[in-house]
């Protein structure tokens, strides 16, 4: 376990994290904010302005780590000097407040830049997958009434030229890498940011003003644009501090992509919220580049996600005796279940648990954690954030019981109110509405709560399975599957079936070394029967080269079981290819 400098870490019986809630409130977390100048609440200001201006001035803001290696620095100073730049290129462009502006681009420094740019002049940002094609691309810019799209010459040629006719909206593309501008339309963001002031005072930022769009994985159906607003940053400030455990002077390396809500509110705000040096890496997943960058660039605290520590664990690799990972302090995980087999690997691998947190896109920031200076149980998702009631509820069409016995299985909700809450779905108000009851959200995730507090991801409400009269989490029977020394990555479906409902099916990844087979078909299905028990073990099994994912990793079980029942595949504008 870590020592933490947190508040009451000594105070009698009371656990640290007891001791953090008692000392907590929002209040006292936003009076360590800055805020604006002539009062208000800004994202940008908080997480960069505000250290130019003080002792941080030269600290490293951002470095980015580009695909043959060369590495860019920008200090909090430069940082201010290029995201002022870019507000007033908006300014100049005569783009409002609430307008939205769009990036579809890799993690390269001008998103970066645009992201905090745009939260300066007050309009609403929204990342893109560079990979998107074409039509999810025209999906989100169409849906999100982009004005602006900050994108490559040869994103515009491929991808945007041929959506422009049906995007009458879409006032401005700027082209990161353009020496001119093309017309009218399409202009050169070198030119227009050379020739745009350094100075930007940020107008009056109501905490409740719009910021973000982020649309949601599409893990269930169709993604769903989820709206966020400046007030989040305090949340991200606080789980930053709390649960990422930043600390002066550390090095932080979040994997994700800001295409994905992770890799906005931990790829670019908490890290610089908090003051502290972020790594971006423009690469892809690799493994062997992973642990290299852990060790050259001495991270300290490094955010990933199951789909990638799966990977590391297919791989025999073992990263201490052969990388120098003596600064790595944390290792955090988010976006699916982590199986407990996963926390164990870290501790054998890194000599310290893997922490998951739970959150989603409408949360806005991790609801749920590992802290680290908890007792971790491995397969649990922890304890809510200080602030943050959580809880399991039964719902029904027409009920709705907080309840509080340990070890049921429920709905998993959140008391509102917390900063970083999503604000509506877009052009959706009564989808919004129906994930409220009373003061209470519903996540759409299933979850238990045990006798100490912690809670343990079930599944998600659409995937549970209903067999013989049993409620199946598929995390739970996963969670085994994993267990057995022959398969890397497992994913499990509810099948109809006429005498039992849904028949349990599990599609399985194998690891190298081992080959598909009758033999050991039978051998996991009878591993699982025996840990699991007659009624919840699958009682199908294939075995597939890949499990279908979406672009941040998540495992697709609809598409799983759209393909075994010949059904049609939804929406697949998230489906990673390749
Ligand atoms: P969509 O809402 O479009 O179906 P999505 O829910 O996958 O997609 P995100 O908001 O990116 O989109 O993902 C949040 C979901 O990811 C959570 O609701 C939960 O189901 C899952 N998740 C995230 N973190 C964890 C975790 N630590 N353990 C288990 N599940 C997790
Ligand atoms: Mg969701």
């Amino acid at each position: 376990m870590q020592n933490s400098s947190l508040p009451g870490t000594q105070a009698g019986k009371r656990t640290a994290y007891e001791s953090l809630c008692d000392n907590f409130s929002f209040e006292n977390e936003r009076s360590l904010l800055d805020g604006l100048p002539q009062g208000g609440l800004n994202i940008a200001h908080e997480a960069v302005d505000t250290h130019a201006n003080s002792g941080l001035a030269q600290t490293v803001a951002l470095r980015f780590i580009a695909k043959g290696n060369t590495v860019k620095e920008y200090t909090y100073s430069d940082l201010q000097k290029e995201t002022s730049r870019f507000a007033n290129v908006l300014r100049g462009l005569g783009i409002a407040k609430g307008e939205t502006v769009f990036t579809l681009l890799g993690r390269q420094t001008e998103l970066y830049i645009a992201a905090l740019g745009t939260l300066k002049n007050v309009s609403v940002f929204c990342p893109l997958f560079s990979v998107f094609g074409p039509e999810p691309v025209f999906q989100r810019l169409s849906r999100g009434g982009a004005k602006v799209l900050v994108t490559t010459t040869a994103f515009f040629e491929k991808k945007i030229k041929q959506l422009l006719e049906r995007l009458p909206a879409l006032r401005f593309v700027l082209l990161t890498n353009a020496e001119k501008h093309v017309d009218a339309k399409a202009l050169s963001l070198r030119q227009l940011m050379a020739e745009a002031s350094e100075q930007f005072a940020i107008p009056d930022t109501s905490p409740d003003d719009p910021a973000l769009l982020h649309f949601t994985s599409g893990t269930t159906g169709m993604p769903k644009g989820a709206l966020h607003v400046h007030n989040a940053v305090l949340f991200h400030y606080i789980t930053g501090k709390y649960v990422l455990n930043f600390r002066p002077g550390d090095i932080f390396w979040c994997t994700a992509d800001p295409g994905w809500v992770t890799g906005t509110s931990y790829g670019i705000i908490a890290p610089l919220v908090n003051g502290v040096t972020n790594i971006v890496d423009e690469e892809e997943f690799d493994a062997a580049r992973w642990y290299a960058i852990l060790e050259e660039q001495r991270v300290d605290i490094w955010y990933t996600a199951p789909t990638a520590i799966r990977r590391l664990m297919r791989m025999d690799i073992k990263p201490r005796e052969r990388y120098d990972l003596q600064n790595l302090r944390l290792i955090l995980s988010v976006g699916e279940p982590l199986h407990a087999e996963a926390v164990r690997w870290g501790e054998k691998m890194f000599d310290r648990p893997i922490l998951d947190n739970w959150w989603q896109t409408e949360t806005g920031g991790i609801m749920i954690a590992n802290f680290p200076f908890m007792q971790v149980k491995p397969g649990s998702m922890g304890k809510p954030l200080p602030g943050v009631e959580a809880a399991v509820a039964e719902i029904t069409a027409d009920s709705f019981r907080v309840i509080d016995e340990p070890g049921q299985q429920g709905h998993l909700v959140l008391r509102k109110g917390w900063p970083s809450m999503f604000r509506a779905y877009l052009h959706d108000e009564e989808r919004y509405r129906k994930c409220f009851h009373d003061d209470w959200y519903i996540t759409g995730d299933l979850a238990k709560k045990d006798a100490d507090g912690y809670f343990w991801f079930v599944g998600r409400a659409d995937d549970i399975i209903k067999t013989s009269g049993h409620m199946v989490g598929p995390f739970e029977v996963e969670n085994v599957l994993m267990m057995h020394d022959a398969v890397a990555e497992a994913a499990v479906i509810g099948k109809p079936d006429p005498v039992i409902g849904e028949l349990v099916k599990a599609f399985v990844v194998l690891k190298a070394g081992f080959a598909t087979g009758e033999a050991l078909q039978m051998d996991i299905l009878g591993f699982a029967r025996k840990k699991l028990g007659a009624a919840v073990a699958p009682k199908e099994l294939s075995f597939i080269n890949e499990l279908p994912k979406t672009k941040s990793g998540k495992i697709l079980r609809r598409l799983l079981k759209a393909r075994e029942l010949h059904l049609p595949e939804g929406d697949l504008s998230t489906l990673e290819l390749g």
